[in-house]
């Protein structure tokens, strides 16, 4: 039997080792940041900026709060605008004093039928006609005819759909209130924006999950407030599970539910209201 020598013996080792290491690799694909290139159908944008636009807590105090919500997401070369709020006077007004150009807004995506959502959508039409405006198909055959009348084209929503690179709707979901969720997929992760989360705000992020895989943060009305300190816990707990790595609630969440999620997630709590600004660069 041929002697091999310890040495020897330790670089054939190593050779292997790296050999392994670089198939490894290999197997990855990268972006040109480093990141790892993510594998669904949505895609994924490079940028993103969302403002709120509309809620009933205060952010900024130029700005004026009200029952509802609405926030602009700002990506590459257009803006979405995600629900109206309840009144066009206090959505156009925010929008202005936070300097949204609403030239670059090409589409609406409506959450859900109620009022605190819809409200704003005609006034800004007034303005702003012939984007395109995604809403669930449940809605009324009226509401869709009066959206068409301002040169809108109006894709009623079903199942997942993919908007646009990057961007993703849940489709709509729940029983009797139905509910569509937007998704932005980033490079950290997808960033799920909920109206009301009427159709439970675990079962939308799970439907995200499926479609966009990783969710980096949940942000919107989580429809919490009538729910117990246990209850919100669970929530807060099922989240987490599902990998969530950052909660903004806001809207109709409620304050004790709010609070619970401070309290729990801590430096992973994001405080917003009207006037604030998320931003995610790669
Ligand atoms: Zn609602
Ligand atoms: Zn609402």
């Amino acid at each position: 039997m041929p002697r091999i020598s310890l040495s020897t013996l330790l670089k054939c080792l190593v050779a292997v080792a790296v050999i392994a290491l670089t198939a490894y690799i290999s197997t990855l694909t990268l972006n040109p940041q480093g990141k790892v290139e993510e594998t669904t159908g949505v895609g994924w944008v490079e940028e993103v900026r969302i403002l709120i636009v509309y809620d009933n807590t205060l952010f900024n105090r130029s700005l004026k709060a009200s029952w509802g919500f609405a926030c602009v997401v700002e990506l590459d070369n257009e803006s979405i605008l995600f629900d109206t709020g309840g009144d066009p006077e206090t959505l156009l007004s925010n929008m202005a004093k936070m300097g949204v150009d609403t030239s670059k807004i090409t589409r609406v995506v409506l959450s859900h039928i109620h009022g605190d959502h819809t409200g704003g959508l005609f006034g800004f039409l007034e303005l702003r006609g012939g984007v395109t405006i995604y809403v669930p198909s449940s809605f009324p055959r009226s509401f869709k005819d009066l959206a068409e009348s301002y040169g809108c084209e109006v894709v009623e929503i079903s199942g997942p759909t993919v908007i646009r690179e990057g961007v993703a709707s849940t489709g709509e979901m729940g029983t009797w209130i139905k509910e569509q969720a937007l998704i932005v997929n980033t490079s950290r992760g997808a960033i799920v924006i909920t109206g009301c989360a009427h159709p439970g705000v675990v079962n939308m992020v799970e439907r995200a999950k499926e479609i966009a895989g990783d969710v980096y943060m949940v942000l919107g009305g989580f429809h919490l407030a009538g729910a117990s300190r246990s209850e919100v816990v669970k929530i807060a707990q099922q989240l987490d599970e599902l990998g969530v790595k950052l909660v903004a609630p806001c809207h109709c969440t409620g304050e004790n539910a709010k609070a619970v999620f401070r309290e729990l997630y801590g430096e992973r709590f994001v405080e917003i209201g009207v006037g604030a600004v998320l931003e995610v660069k790669p």
